[in-house]
């Protein structure tokens, strides 16, 4: 569980980040609120413990910007706030904070409120992963990817980056439920989605748009390399035997389209419609092979 400290007292986050650090906890610290949000966006963090003052803000303030900020993924606010404060709890919380904790800090009882915390934690995290990704394969669902999506989308347009984009379909599916189960089907769709892994890289995104349906974002990468990416996956789909359960191995193919961000694009669904027609021509082309999307749309 990462921890971010906002306390504008060097002495207070220093011992804090120390006990934490005791404790077995990740800990940081920002002095004031405006660099506690700038962190918060750029870096992963479960908790963040808030003085009620810092420089720049109230803590309260801190905890409602935090809030507003945090995106899909909860952050667990706690605000320290002095001994002699006796009346403010409810708005504490009604701001934003999900615990409090009085100063000066009791160590023990800090140490019990984070055990807690880490519960919530945790199942805010098992709970993320069931909303976002497909119980299949562990791939993003067709809705987490699409919000990725956008947001490589937008990455690519303000610093002017390439990125691309693969549309994956296995070929005879049906066939392969047909004459050797649906487990053995749900054992190619995982094997597909276990070798595409192994190919991609860590920060190209991988969903499950539909039944044997995949897609795959590339930032950083031009059509031709998109291409190439594509025909190594394909190739290495057909010779990656799959084992039924109670039955022979057998393999499969794959159809896969290519395209990529054209400039002026600020939506990833022209992007993936180019995608979607490539595939289908390389179905129609007869199946197993890579196809880009159509050079006269591209530039
Ligand atoms: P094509 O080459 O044209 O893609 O032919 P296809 O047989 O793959 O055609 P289509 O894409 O229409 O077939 C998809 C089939 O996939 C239909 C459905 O029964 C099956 N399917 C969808 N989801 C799952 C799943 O999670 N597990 C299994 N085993 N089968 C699935
Ligand atoms: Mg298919
Ligand atoms: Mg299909």
């Amino acid at each position: 569980m990462r921890i971010l400290v906002v306390d504008d007292s060097r002495m207070a986050r220093t011992a804090l980040c120390q006990q934490l650090a005791t404790m077995g906890y990740d800990a940081a610290w920002a002095p004031g609120g405006a660099e506690a949000l700038a962190r918060v966006q750029e870096e992963a963090f479960d908790v963040v413990l808030v003085d009620f003052k810092v420089a720049d803000m109230d803590g309260v303030e801190v905890c409602w910007h935090l809030r507003a900020a945090q995106g899909a993924k909860h952050l667990y606010l706690m605000l320290m706030i002095p001994g002699s404060i006796t009346n403010q709890f409810f708005e504490v919380v009604e701001n934003g904070a999900d615990e409090f904790l009085r100063k000066p800090l009791d160590w023990a009882w800090l140490r019990a409120r984070l055990l807690a915390a880490s519960r919530v934690v945790d199942m805010q995290r098992e709970l993320e992963r069931l909303a976002t990704t497909d119980s299949l394969t562990g791939a993003l669902n067709r809705g987490r990817f699409m919000a990725r999506a956008a947001e490589e989308v937008m990455r690519a347009r303000r610093y002017g980056r390439e990125l691309s984009a693969m549309m994956l379909d296995i070929d005879f599916f049906k066939r392969i439920n047909d004459t050797h189960g649906h487990a053995a089907g749900d054992e190619a769709i995982r094997m597909n989605v276990r070798t595409t892994r192994h190919l991609i890289r860590q920060c190209d995104v991988l969903g499950r748009l539909g039944g044997e349906e995949f897609a795959v974002l590339l930032p950083e990468t031009a059509l031709p390399g998109a291409v190439l990416l594509a025909e190594r996956l394909r190739r290495s789909l057909a010779v990656t035997a799959v084992k039924a359960p109670d039955g022979p191995s057998f393999t499969f193919t794959v159809s896969i389209g290519v395209s990529t961000l054209h400039k002026g694009e600020d939506h990833i669904d022209p992007m993936l419609a180019r995608a979607d027609e490539a595939l289908y021509r390389a179905k129609r082309g007869g199946r197993n092979r890579v196809l880009p999307e159509e050079p006269a749309a591209a530039g």
